[in-house]
């Protein structure tokens, strides 16, 4: 019996590279039905405020699967991301980019004889990405960078899952911990948590920047990268260029329920409607999708019939030989039918899973998942941030910040843009309209909400408070930040 999955075209290049695929897949008699589904600029333009239909909706949700094209997001109308929205919404949790050389793809790697195999594992959900953002002053922008221990454990698990199923021997975490001590803190800390339950494979981790300096220099050096969604975009896109670019660069969001293929560029609408783009990376990202499905064979006798064309120094005008002539989207999709049953020199791959298959699509949840790690941790208030507009000077807000204080708090420090102002602090430090106003509890005294929402109340009668943030200890830990200079 055929499965079913959801298809959406795309926009720009997308329905062109979709139909090369579907094409190759028809002709390697794949099992699979397709539903084509309603997403993507169009819709947005037809006034659905997600960029898709409530139809589309509902199919995916009860198919469990998406294969998608590109997709564009109108700029300047306030929309998010359709792309974005659907792997948060969906709760696609792991974006898994697999990199590696391909013959008939020349870039400065290859041509040292260098062969580069690697995994990035980027977290999907959180981070920046929840693109909660504010404007506490006129000149001041905030956003909210959001990391958990549920959804950094979820990723991370599924790494040194899919880690141990490729057999591979070590596992990275890249972060900066050493500036988000608590956000990118706990990203690491649950890194080696769970590398605790992965004892054959090598577990470590390295700062952001270092990591990017050294897959330009010695990409070899990794197997597999676990990072949170940010600093994974731009690692990820880094990784592409060391293997031939965004053509080459498929990718896979999976989630419990339900997961997303697709390839990591864009609409191309430089080239859209011409009929030229590359359907590699798409193709790609359908066999990550076969091999998640339990289509192995499939899986495997497309990717030797992509390899075997590419060896063969078939190409579209994006990459390759600029001395042979290359080939239109089509052209390059039927080199790949005729090769059929052929394999790359290498021998070619086998039919073994990338992904942990699916074979349960009876994962209808009727109500939503809520995680607590700890629900037994003891919280106490040590304090509040109050945020506020002023153009001041730093003690002259001491002063009004003084002139409200009660037995119940003292006055800590004040900071700008983040750097300690008052009661120390350096006249050469520029400062914007926005400052930070922490008050603490006395030694052995307690706080309650209240009392941290009418301070911040009593201050606004003087200064125009923008925001309040609670400073909270967790099992006696400092859940907050200090100010630098601190
Ligand atoms: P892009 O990836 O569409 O294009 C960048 C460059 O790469 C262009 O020169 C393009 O011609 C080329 N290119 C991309 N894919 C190609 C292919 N398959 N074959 C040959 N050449 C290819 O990036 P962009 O121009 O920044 O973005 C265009 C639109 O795509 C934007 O609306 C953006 O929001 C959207 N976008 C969507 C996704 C997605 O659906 N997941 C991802 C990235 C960008």
């Amino acid at each position: 019996m055929k499965t079913k999955i959801a298809v959406a075209n795309g926009d720009g290049i997308g329905p062109e590279i979709m139909a090369a695929v579907l094409k190759i897949f028809e002709a390697c008699d794949v099992q699979l039905d397709y539903e084509f589904v309603e997403m993507g600029k169009s819709y947005f333009d037809a006034g659905h405020s997600t960029g898709m239909t409530e139809k589309a909706k509902e199919t995916i949700e009860n198919l469990g699967i998406l294969f998608k094209g590109p997709m564009e997001t109108p700029k300047g109308k306030g929309v998010k991301s359709i792309n974005v929205t659907a792997r948060k919404v969906w709760n696609t949790y792991a974006n898994q980019r697999d990199f590696r050389s391909l013959n008939g793809v020349n870039t400065v790697f290859s041509n040292a004889g260098m062969q580069i195999n690697l995994t990035i594992i980027r977290e999907n959900i959180e981070d920046t990405y929840g693109g909660i953002e504010h404007m506490l002053t006129n000149d001041v922008a905030v956003g909210r960078r959001i990391i958990t221990r549920p959804g950094s454990a979820q990723v991370i698990r599924y790494a040194f899952e899919m880690a141990r199923r490729k057999g591979l021997k070590k596992l990275a975490c890249g972060h900066k911990a050493n500036i988000m001590k608590l956000t990118d803190g706990i990203f690491l800390e649950t890194f080696y948590q769970i590398a605790k339950d992965y004892p054959e494979i090598q577990a470590s981790d390295i700062i952001v920047d270092d990591l990017c300096m050294k897959l330009v220099a010695h990409p070899e050096m990794f197997q597999a990268i676990v990072l949170t969604n940010l600093q994974g975009d731009i690692v990820s896109d880094l990784c592409a260029g060391l293997v031939g670019g965004l053509g080459f660069a498929p990718s896979a969001n999976i989630g419990d329920n339900i997961s997303i293929f697709e390839a990591v560029h864009g609409t191309a609408p430089d080239i859209a409607g011409k009929g030229i783009a590359n359907p590699t990376a798409l193709l790609l990202s359908g066999i990550s999708m076969l091999r998640y499905m339990g289509l192995t064979n499939n899986a495997a006798s497309i990717e030797n019939a992509l390899l075997y064309t590419l060896e063969q120094g078939v190409h579209t005008g994006d990459f390759g030989n600029r001395n042979t002539p290359s080939v239109n989207t089509e052209g390059f999709a039927n080199a790949i039918i005729a090769n059929l049953g052929k394999h790359p020199s290498n021998g070619g791959v086998i039919a073994h899973p990338n992904f942990e298959c699916k074979t349960n699509f009876d994962f209808h949840p009727e109500k939503n998942k809520i995680t607590v790690t700890n629900p037994d941790v003891n919280e106490e208030i040590q304090g509040v941030d109050v945020f506020v507009e002023s153009a001041l000077q730093p003690g002259e807000i001491a002063g009004l910040a003084k002139s409200k204080l009660n037995d119940k708090f003292e006055l800590i420090m004040i900071s700008n843009r983040g750097t300690q102002v008052w009661p120390t602090g350096s006249v050469y430090t520029e400062l914007v309209n926005q400052f930070r106003i922490r008050f603490e509890r006395p030694e052995g005294g307690e706080l309650t909400q209240r009392d941290c929402f009418e301070i911040a109340a009593e201050l606004s009668d003087v200064i125009k408070v923008c925001s309040v943030e609670m400073l909270m200890l967790f099992d006696g830990k400092i859940g907050y930040s200090l100010a630098q200079g601190q």
